[in-house]
Protein backbone atom coordinates (compact mmCIF):
# COMPACT_ATOMS: atom_id res chain seq x y z
CA UNK A 1 0.00 0.00 0.00
CA UNK A 2 1.53 3.48 -1.07
CA UNK A 3 0.41 6.53 1.31
CA UNK A 4 1.35 9.94 0.57
CA UNK A 5 4.16 11.68 3.07
CA UNK A 6 3.49 14.84 5.46
CA UNK A 7 6.56 16.39 5.70
CA UNK A 8 7.41 17.96 8.97
CA UNK A 9 9.04 22.12 9.82
CA UNK A 10 12.36 21.92 10.91
CA UNK A 11 12.52 21.11 14.82
CA UNK A 12 9.56 20.13 15.66
CA UNK A 13 10.01 16.57 15.79
CA UNK A 14 11.12 16.53 18.95
CA UNK A 15 7.65 15.23 20.64
CA UNK A 16 7.22 11.95 18.45
CA UNK A 17 10.67 11.20 19.27
CA UNK A 18 9.99 10.66 22.64
CA UNK A 19 6.40 9.05 21.23
CA UNK A 20 4.10 11.25 21.35
CA UNK A 21 1.24 10.59 19.10
CA UNK A 22 0.31 13.86 17.98
CA UNK A 23 1.60 16.01 15.19
CA UNK A 24 0.02 19.61 15.28
CA UNK A 25 -0.86 21.60 12.30
CA UNK A 26 1.49 23.81 13.10
CA UNK A 27 4.44 21.53 12.94
CA UNK A 28 3.31 20.20 9.59
CA UNK A 29 5.45 22.39 6.19
CA UNK A 30 3.86 20.44 3.68
CA UNK A 31 0.75 18.40 2.81
CA UNK A 32 0.49 16.00 -0.33
CA UNK A 33 -1.94 16.87 -3.20
CA UNK A 34 -5.42 15.55 -2.73
CA UNK A 35 -4.75 14.40 0.42
CA UNK A 36 -8.05 13.55 2.53
CA UNK A 37 -9.15 14.02 5.79
CA UNK A 38 -9.27 10.43 7.73
CA UNK A 39 -6.44 8.62 4.96
CA UNK A 40 -3.46 6.68 6.44
CA UNK A 41 -0.10 9.37 6.05
CA UNK A 42 3.22 8.81 6.50
CA UNK A 43 5.13 11.34 8.96
CA UNK A 44 8.44 11.99 7.75
CA UNK A 45 11.47 14.39 9.01
CA UNK A 46 12.10 17.71 7.48
CA UNK A 47 15.18 15.78 5.80
CA UNK A 48 12.87 13.03 4.50
CA UNK A 49 13.92 10.52 6.99
CA UNK A 50 10.77 8.11 8.30
CA UNK A 51 8.79 8.76 11.95
CA UNK A 52 5.62 7.06 11.86
CA UNK A 53 2.09 6.63 10.08
CA UNK A 54 -0.61 7.70 11.09
CA UNK A 55 -4.49 9.26 10.41
CA UNK A 56 -4.51 12.26 8.96
CA UNK A 57 -7.51 15.15 10.22
CA UNK A 58 -7.62 18.83 9.58
CA UNK A 59 -7.85 20.42 12.95
CA UNK A 60 -5.26 21.21 15.26
CA UNK A 61 -4.20 17.95 15.50
CA UNK A 62 -2.78 16.90 11.94
CA UNK A 63 -2.40 13.56 12.65
CA UNK A 64 -2.52 11.21 14.91
CA UNK A 65 0.21 8.18 14.56
CA UNK A 66 -0.42 4.33 14.69
CA UNK A 67 2.94 3.29 14.77
CA UNK A 68 6.20 4.39 14.76
CA UNK A 69 7.05 1.58 12.74
CA UNK A 70 7.17 1.18 8.99
CA UNK A 71 3.97 -1.00 8.34
CA UNK A 72 0.70 -1.04 6.93
CA UNK A 73 -2.50 -0.41 8.42
CA UNK A 74 -4.63 -3.07 7.79
CA UNK A 75 -6.80 -5.15 9.08
CA UNK A 76 -3.97 -7.52 10.59
CA UNK A 77 -2.56 -4.65 12.13
CA UNK A 78 -5.59 -4.11 13.49
CA UNK A 79 -5.60 -7.59 15.01
CA UNK A 80 -2.45 -7.26 16.64
CA UNK A 81 -3.48 -3.86 18.81
CA UNK A 82 -6.63 -5.48 19.85
CA UNK A 83 -5.24 -9.09 20.73
CA UNK A 84 -2.57 -6.71 22.70
CA UNK A 85 -5.50 -5.02 24.77
CA UNK A 86 -7.28 -8.19 25.33
CA UNK A 87 -4.58 -10.16 27.09
CA UNK A 88 -3.96 -6.84 28.98
CA UNK A 89 -8.04 -7.10 30.14
CA UNK A 90 -7.01 -10.51 30.45
CA UNK A 91 -4.13 -10.00 32.71
CA UNK A 92 -5.86 -7.38 34.97
CA UNK A 93 -8.59 -10.17 35.44
CA UNK A 94 -11.81 -8.54 34.62
CA UNK A 95 -13.33 -10.59 32.06
CA UNK A 96 -14.97 -13.43 34.87
CA UNK A 97 -18.37 -15.27 35.13
CA UNK A 98 -19.28 -12.36 37.17
CA UNK A 99 -17.82 -9.12 35.48
CA UNK A 100 -17.96 -8.99 31.44
CA UNK A 101 -17.91 -5.20 31.25
CA UNK A 102 -14.94 -3.47 30.60
CA UNK A 103 -12.98 -1.20 28.40
CA UNK A 104 -10.62 -2.75 25.59
CA UNK A 105 -9.27 0.04 23.95
CA UNK A 106 -8.68 3.43 25.36
CA UNK A 107 -7.44 5.53 22.56
CA UNK A 108 -4.05 6.83 23.02
CA UNK A 109 -3.62 4.35 26.29
CA UNK A 110 -3.92 1.36 23.89
CA UNK A 111 -1.88 2.76 20.90
CA UNK A 112 -4.93 3.46 18.76
CA UNK A 113 -6.05 7.04 18.97
CA UNK A 114 -8.88 8.00 18.22
CA UNK A 115 -10.65 4.88 19.05
CA UNK A 116 -12.72 3.66 21.99
CA UNK A 117 -14.47 0.04 22.51
CA UNK A 118 -16.34 -0.92 25.70
CA UNK A 119 -17.35 -4.69 26.14
CA UNK A 120 -21.17 -5.65 27.00
CA UNK A 121 -20.78 -9.57 27.32
CA UNK A 122 -20.68 -10.33 23.22
CA UNK A 123 -21.60 -7.00 22.23
CA UNK A 124 -18.76 -4.22 21.62
CA UNK A 125 -19.79 -0.60 21.44
CA UNK A 126 -17.39 0.89 18.64
CA UNK A 127 -16.68 4.51 19.10
CA UNK A 128 -14.53 6.75 16.27
CA UNK A 129 -13.34 9.79 17.35
CA UNK A 130 -11.46 10.51 14.58
CA UNK A 131 -12.21 10.25 10.94
CA UNK A 132 -9.86 7.99 10.13
CA UNK A 133 -10.66 5.45 12.97
CA UNK A 134 -14.38 6.20 10.74
CA UNK A 135 -12.76 4.63 7.92
CA UNK A 136 -11.69 1.64 9.65
CA UNK A 137 -14.16 0.59 11.29
CA UNK A 138 -14.99 -2.16 9.38
CA UNK A 139 -11.51 -3.70 9.52
CA UNK A 140 -11.73 -3.23 13.27
CA UNK A 141 -14.58 -5.24 13.84
CA UNK A 142 -13.35 -8.02 12.08
CA UNK A 143 -10.72 -8.16 14.21
CA UNK A 144 -12.80 -7.62 17.12
CA UNK A 145 -14.73 -11.05 16.58
CA UNK A 146 -11.63 -12.51 15.38
CA UNK A 147 -10.24 -12.38 18.88
CA UNK A 148 -9.18 -15.38 20.00
CA UNK A 149 -11.78 -16.85 23.32
CA UNK A 150 -13.13 -13.08 23.51
CA UNK A 151 -16.71 -14.54 22.14
CA UNK A 152 -17.49 -10.86 20.86
CA UNK A 153 -20.48 -11.22 18.26
CA UNK A 154 -22.04 -8.40 17.59
CA UNK A 155 -20.11 -4.36 16.97
CA UNK A 156 -22.40 -2.05 17.65
CA UNK A 157 -20.88 1.46 15.57
CA UNK A 158 -21.64 4.30 17.88
CA UNK A 159 -19.97 7.92 16.39
CA UNK A 160 -22.71 10.16 15.39
CA UNK A 161 -21.85 12.37 17.89
CA UNK A 162 -18.02 11.65 18.26
CA UNK A 163 -16.75 12.50 15.08
CA UNK A 164 -15.83 16.06 13.55
CA UNK A 165 -19.38 17.48 12.41
CA UNK A 166 -17.67 19.36 10.11
CA UNK A 167 -15.71 16.19 8.16
CA UNK A 168 -19.23 15.69 7.24
CA UNK A 169 -18.81 11.91 7.24
CA UNK A 170 -22.61 11.15 8.61
CA UNK A 171 -22.07 7.88 10.52
CA UNK A 172 -24.83 6.00 11.15
CA UNK A 173 -25.17 4.50 14.62
CA UNK A 174 -25.88 0.75 13.45
CA UNK A 175 -24.56 -2.80 14.25
CA UNK A 176 -21.40 -3.47 11.59
CA UNK A 177 -21.74 -7.40 12.73
CA UNK A 178 -24.58 -8.95 14.12
CA UNK A 179 -27.16 -7.94 15.97
CA UNK A 180 -29.22 -7.10 19.54
CA UNK A 181 -28.84 -10.24 21.80
CA UNK A 182 -29.07 -9.38 25.09
CA UNK A 183 -28.62 -5.39 26.91
CA UNK A 184 -27.68 -6.91 30.16
CA UNK A 185 -24.16 -6.81 31.50
CA UNK A 186 -22.48 -7.85 34.62
CA UNK A 187 -19.67 -5.62 36.75
CA UNK A 188 -18.54 -7.17 39.79
CA UNK A 189 -21.37 -9.75 40.23
CA UNK A 190 -23.93 -6.47 39.65
CA UNK A 191 -26.14 -6.76 36.49
CA UNK A 192 -27.16 -4.09 34.76
CA UNK A 193 -28.87 -2.63 31.38
CA UNK A 194 -26.79 -1.08 29.36
CA UNK A 195 -28.37 1.44 26.79
CA UNK A 196 -25.53 1.80 24.17
CA UNK A 197 -28.55 2.53 21.37
CA UNK A 198 -29.86 5.74 23.34
CA UNK A 199 -27.73 5.97 26.29
CA UNK A 200 -24.87 8.53 26.95
CA UNK A 201 -20.77 7.19 25.67
CA UNK A 202 -21.28 3.68 24.74
CA UNK A 203 -24.14 3.06 27.59
CA UNK A 204 -22.19 2.63 30.94
CA UNK A 205 -19.66 4.50 32.62
CA UNK A 206 -17.04 1.30 33.43
CA UNK A 207 -14.48 3.97 34.14
CA UNK A 208 -15.82 3.92 37.99
CA UNK A 209 -15.81 0.08 38.67
CA UNK A 210 -13.06 0.57 41.29
CA UNK A 211 -14.35 3.53 42.33
CA UNK A 212 -17.31 1.74 43.21
CA UNK A 213 -16.00 -1.29 44.63
CA UNK A 214 -14.78 1.29 47.08
CA UNK A 215 -17.93 2.53 47.80
CA UNK A 216 -18.89 -0.64 48.77
CA UNK A 217 -16.62 -0.95 51.80
CA UNK A 218 -17.68 2.18 52.94
CA UNK A 219 -21.63 1.84 52.51
CA UNK A 220 -22.66 -0.15 55.24
CA UNK A 221 -25.40 1.35 57.72
CA UNK A 222 -25.45 4.50 55.87
CA UNK A 223 -28.00 6.41 54.19
CA UNK A 224 -26.17 7.46 50.63
CA UNK A 225 -26.98 10.40 48.14
CA UNK A 226 -26.03 9.17 44.62
CA UNK A 227 -26.05 12.81 42.82
CA UNK A 228 -25.52 12.45 38.94
CA UNK A 229 -26.21 8.81 39.21
CA UNK A 230 -26.96 7.95 35.64
CA UNK A 231 -27.94 4.52 34.97
CA UNK A 232 -26.83 3.87 39.34
CA UNK A 233 -23.95 2.45 38.92
CA UNK A 234 -22.80 3.69 42.57
CA UNK A 235 -26.26 3.00 44.18
CA UNK A 236 -26.40 -0.68 43.59
CA UNK A 237 -22.76 -1.25 45.09
CA UNK A 238 -24.08 0.87 48.03
CA UNK A 239 -27.01 -1.31 48.27
CA UNK A 240 -24.77 -4.22 48.44
CA UNK A 241 -22.35 -2.86 50.64
CA UNK A 242 -25.61 -2.73 53.25
CA UNK A 243 -26.51 0.86 52.50
CA UNK A 244 -29.63 1.69 55.58
CA UNK A 245 -30.92 4.42 52.41
CA UNK A 246 -29.79 4.95 49.14
CA UNK A 247 -31.28 8.11 47.30
CA UNK A 248 -30.09 8.56 43.31
CA UNK A 249 -30.49 11.68 41.86
CA UNK A 250 -30.12 12.75 37.67
CA UNK A 251 -31.92 15.30 35.96
CA UNK A 252 -32.76 12.89 32.74
CA UNK A 253 -35.69 10.81 33.63
CA UNK A 254 -34.25 8.57 31.11
CA UNK A 255 -31.18 8.38 33.47
CA UNK A 256 -33.65 7.70 36.69
CA UNK A 257 -35.82 4.92 34.66
CA UNK A 258 -32.66 2.81 33.76
CA UNK A 259 -31.20 3.40 37.58
CA UNK A 260 -34.72 2.19 39.00
CA UNK A 261 -34.64 -0.89 36.34
CA UNK A 262 -31.05 -1.98 37.81
CA UNK A 263 -32.24 -1.66 41.00
CA UNK A 264 -34.91 -3.90 40.36
CA UNK A 265 -32.51 -6.08 38.78
CA UNK A 266 -30.12 -6.79 41.80
CA UNK A 267 -32.26 -6.07 44.48
CA UNK A 268 -35.71 -6.62 43.66
CA UNK A 269 -38.50 -4.98 46.11
CA UNK A 270 -36.04 -3.61 48.33
CA UNK A 271 -37.72 -0.32 49.69
CA UNK A 272 -34.22 1.26 50.64
CA UNK A 273 -33.96 2.99 47.22
CA UNK A 274 -35.53 5.37 45.86
CA UNK A 275 -34.94 8.17 42.39
CA UNK A 276 -35.51 11.54 41.75
CA UNK A 277 -35.45 13.27 37.95
CA UNK A 278 -34.21 16.33 39.62
CA UNK A 279 -31.07 19.44 38.89
CA UNK A 280 -28.53 18.69 41.45
CA UNK A 281 -28.60 22.31 42.36
CA UNK A 282 -32.15 22.35 43.04
CA UNK A 283 -31.91 19.11 45.22
CA UNK A 284 -29.18 19.40 47.20
CA UNK A 285 -30.27 23.27 48.28
CA UNK A 286 -34.16 21.57 49.09
CA UNK A 287 -32.54 18.48 51.20
CA UNK A 288 -32.30 17.86 54.91
CA UNK A 289 -29.16 17.06 56.66
CA UNK A 290 -30.06 13.26 56.47
CA UNK A 291 -27.22 11.55 53.88
CA UNK A 292 -23.67 10.18 55.74
CA UNK A 293 -22.17 9.21 52.38
CA UNK A 294 -22.32 11.95 48.97
CA UNK A 295 -21.43 10.94 45.51
CA UNK A 296 -20.73 14.00 43.43
CA UNK A 297 -19.62 12.48 39.57
CA UNK A 298 -20.84 15.72 37.74
CA UNK A 299 -20.84 15.29 33.88
CA UNK A 300 -17.33 17.10 32.63
CA UNK A 301 -17.83 20.87 33.30
CA UNK A 302 -14.66 22.02 30.77
CA UNK A 303 -15.09 20.56 27.89
CA UNK A 304 -11.86 22.58 26.76
CA UNK A 305 -9.45 24.66 27.53
CA UNK A 306 -11.12 27.74 27.56
CA UNK A 307 -13.90 26.45 30.28
CA UNK A 308 -11.49 25.82 32.84
CA UNK A 309 -12.30 28.90 35.03
CA UNK A 310 -15.91 28.51 35.08
CA UNK A 311 -15.69 24.77 35.39
CA UNK A 312 -13.21 25.23 38.85
CA UNK A 313 -15.99 27.39 39.90
CA UNK A 314 -18.80 25.11 39.65
CA UNK A 315 -17.05 22.28 40.83
CA UNK A 316 -16.20 24.21 44.06
CA UNK A 317 -20.13 25.54 44.52
CA UNK A 318 -21.02 22.06 44.26
CA UNK A 319 -18.82 20.62 46.42
CA UNK A 320 -19.59 23.66 48.91
CA UNK A 321 -23.09 22.14 49.50
CA UNK A 322 -22.10 18.96 49.79
CA UNK A 323 -20.05 20.34 53.25
CA UNK A 324 -22.57 22.35 54.13
CA UNK A 325 -25.26 19.64 54.55
CA UNK A 326 -23.12 16.05 55.14
CA UNK A 327 -23.48 14.39 58.12
CA UNK A 328 -20.89 14.85 60.88
CA UNK A 329 -18.38 11.81 60.16
CA UNK A 330 -19.87 11.45 56.86
CA UNK A 331 -17.45 10.67 53.64
CA UNK A 332 -17.76 12.06 50.14
CA UNK A 333 -16.91 11.05 47.19
CA UNK A 334 -15.88 13.51 44.79
CA UNK A 335 -15.03 13.55 41.02
CA UNK A 336 -13.98 15.66 38.22
CA UNK A 337 -13.96 13.78 34.19
CA UNK A 338 -12.77 17.17 32.76
CA UNK A 339 -9.79 16.38 30.76
CA UNK A 340 -8.67 20.28 30.71
CA UNK A 341 -9.03 20.39 34.48
CA UNK A 342 -5.84 18.61 36.56
CA UNK A 343 -5.72 16.61 39.73
CA UNK A 344 -4.08 20.08 41.85
CA UNK A 345 -6.82 22.33 40.28
CA UNK A 346 -9.41 19.86 41.03
CA UNK A 347 -8.27 19.32 44.72
CA UNK A 348 -7.76 23.20 45.55
CA UNK A 349 -11.46 23.67 44.34
CA UNK A 350 -12.64 20.86 46.85
CA UNK A 351 -10.10 22.40 48.90
CA UNK A 352 -11.77 26.03 48.61
CA UNK A 353 -15.33 24.54 49.02
CA UNK A 354 -13.41 22.61 52.22
CA UNK A 355 -12.26 26.12 53.98
CA UNK A 356 -15.74 27.68 53.08
CA UNK A 357 -17.89 25.19 54.89
CA UNK A 358 -14.93 25.19 57.70
CA UNK A 359 -15.85 21.63 58.46
CA UNK A 360 -12.90 19.60 59.51
CA UNK A 361 -11.89 17.40 56.21
CA UNK A 362 -9.62 14.94 55.42
CA UNK A 363 -8.37 12.84 52.35
CA UNK A 364 -8.75 8.86 52.53
CA UNK A 365 -8.40 8.06 49.31
CA UNK A 366 -6.97 9.27 45.93
CA UNK A 367 -8.79 7.97 42.83
CA UNK A 368 -8.20 7.59 39.29
CA UNK A 369 -9.33 6.05 36.48
CA UNK A 370 -9.25 2.04 36.57
CA UNK A 371 -6.35 0.05 34.48
CA UNK A 372 -8.90 -0.75 31.29
CA UNK A 373 -8.23 3.04 31.03
CA UNK A 374 -4.60 2.86 30.25
CA UNK A 375 -2.12 6.02 30.32
CA UNK A 376 0.55 5.90 27.69
CA UNK A 377 3.11 7.61 29.63
CA UNK A 378 4.29 9.49 26.50
CA UNK A 379 0.44 10.91 26.30
CA UNK A 380 0.03 12.11 30.21
CA UNK A 381 -3.45 13.70 28.21
CA UNK A 382 -5.01 10.20 28.52
CA UNK A 383 -5.34 10.80 32.60
CA UNK A 384 -8.65 12.20 32.61
CA UNK A 385 -10.51 10.98 35.70
CA UNK A 386 -9.72 12.49 39.41
CA UNK A 387 -11.75 11.93 43.02
CA UNK A 388 -11.66 12.20 46.22
CA UNK A 389 -12.56 10.47 49.28
CA UNK A 390 -13.10 12.94 51.99
CA UNK A 391 -14.05 12.06 55.85
CA UNK A 392 -15.85 14.99 56.96
CA UNK A 393 -16.20 15.94 61.12
N1 LIG B 1 -22.07 8.46 38.20
C1 LIG B 1 -22.53 7.95 36.94
C2 LIG B 1 -22.04 8.74 35.75
C3 LIG B 1 -22.42 10.19 35.79
S1 LIG B 1 -22.46 10.96 34.23
C4 LIG B 1 -22.14 6.47 36.83
O1 LIG B 1 -21.45 5.94 37.71
O2 LIG B 1 -22.52 5.84 35.85
C5 LIG B 1 -23.15 12.50 34.61
C6 LIG B 1 -24.67 12.50 34.80
O3 LIG B 1 -25.04 13.80 35.25
C7 LIG B 1 -25.50 12.27 33.54
O4 LIG B 1 -26.32 11.16 33.72
C8 LIG B 1 -26.36 13.54 33.38
O5 LIG B 1 -27.69 13.27 32.97
C9 LIG B 1 -26.34 14.10 34.77
N2 LIG B 1 -26.52 15.56 34.88
C10 LIG B 1 -26.03 16.53 34.07
N3 LIG B 1 -26.36 17.76 34.56
C11 LIG B 1 -27.07 17.55 35.69
C12 LIG B 1 -27.68 18.43 36.65
N4 LIG B 1 -27.60 19.75 36.52
N5 LIG B 1 -28.33 17.87 37.69
C13 LIG B 1 -28.40 16.52 37.84
N6 LIG B 1 -27.85 15.67 36.96
C14 LIG B 1 -27.19 16.16 35.91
Amino acid sequence: MEYKSITLKRGKEESLNRFHPWVFSGAVASLPDGIEEGETVIVNNNDGSFIGTGHYQIGSIAVRILTFEDKVIDEDFFSERLNAAYQLRRTLNLIRDDNNAFRLVHGEGDFLPGLIIDIYGNTAVLQAHSPGMHYARNMIANALVAIDGAGIRNVYYKSETTLPYKAQLDPQNDYIIGSYETNIAMENGLKFHVDWLKGQKTGFFVDQRDNRSLLEHYAKGRSVLNMFCYTGGFSFYAMRGGASLVHSVDSSSKAIALTNANVELNFPDDDRHKAFAEDAFKFLNGMDNRYDLIILDPPAFAKHRSAIKNALIGYRKLNAKAFEKIRSGGILFTFSCSQAINKEQFRLAVFSAAAQSRRKVRILHQLTQPADHPISIYHPEGEYLKGLILYVE
